[in-house]
């Protein structure tokens, strides 16, 4: 069994959540939907990255993920609107040298059951209602995970860059360009007409 500790921040009390299901399953971040209250509560908890499945290509995730959501129960739906941050590197997309990331993300999204009217109009597939997100959840728990995921990995450059003027790597012997130039004769390859050039005497010969 699983079990997560959260801080409740807005009380003293403590809320557990217990993953039900065999430990086989990675750790995620689930709240007991009868645990919470209908005024907006505030939790906090940190994850490993690995807890997260965080996983981008040439990023590596260096810090804990922390998150602060606030919950809010309105009857059986739950309204969680949160933040997530933590710290990363990412490999530039011209040098290949390390990028720091600072990441910062948001989330709202609205989980109704699968169980309610919802899920019997929508055939329990998550939807967007306006700008809102709408996810089932199931056994009475809202597993905020998934969200917490996508919205750390959202905010990740598609193209990091060390400095807005990278000068990226030589294409021919591989030189970081930022250390200043290479000694490789400029490029002419691409330029069909150079060789032409070469043939025509400079003017005023
Ligand atoms: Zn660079
Ligand atoms: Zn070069």
């Amino acid at each position: 069994m699983l079990q997560k500790v959260w801080n409740k921040t807005q009380e003293s009390a403590k809320i557990d959540i217990i993953a039900i299901r065999p430990s086989l399953e990675k750790p995620k971040m689930k709240i007991a939907v009868t645990s919470l209250s209908e005024r907006p509560t505030l939790l906090e908890s940190t994850f490993a990255p690995k807890e997260l499945d965080l996983v981008a290509e040439r990023v590596q995730f260096l810090d804990a993920v922390r998150v602060a959501v606030t919950v809010t129960r309105m009857q059986e739906d739950v309204l969680a609107v949160g933040k997530a941050t933590t710290k990363a590197t990412a490999e530039c997309s011209r040098c290949l040298e390390p990028v720091p990331l600072e990441v910062k993300g948001e989330f709202e999204a609205l989980y109704v059951p699968d169980t309610g009217a919802y899920a019997a109009r929508m055939g329990r597939r998550d939807f967007e209602w306006g700008d809102q997100r709408v996810n089932f959840y199931s056994e009475l728990t809202v597993d905020l995970s998934e969200e917490i995921r996508q919205c750390i990995l959202l905010e990740l450059p598609m193209k990091p860059l060390c400095r807005a003027d990278c000068a990226g790597l030589c294409p021919r012997c591989g030189a970081d360009l930022n250390k200043g130039p290479c000694s490789c004769e400029p490029e002419a390859a691409d330029d069909p007409w150079a060789a032409l050039r070469d043939l025509i005497p400079p003017k005023g010969k």
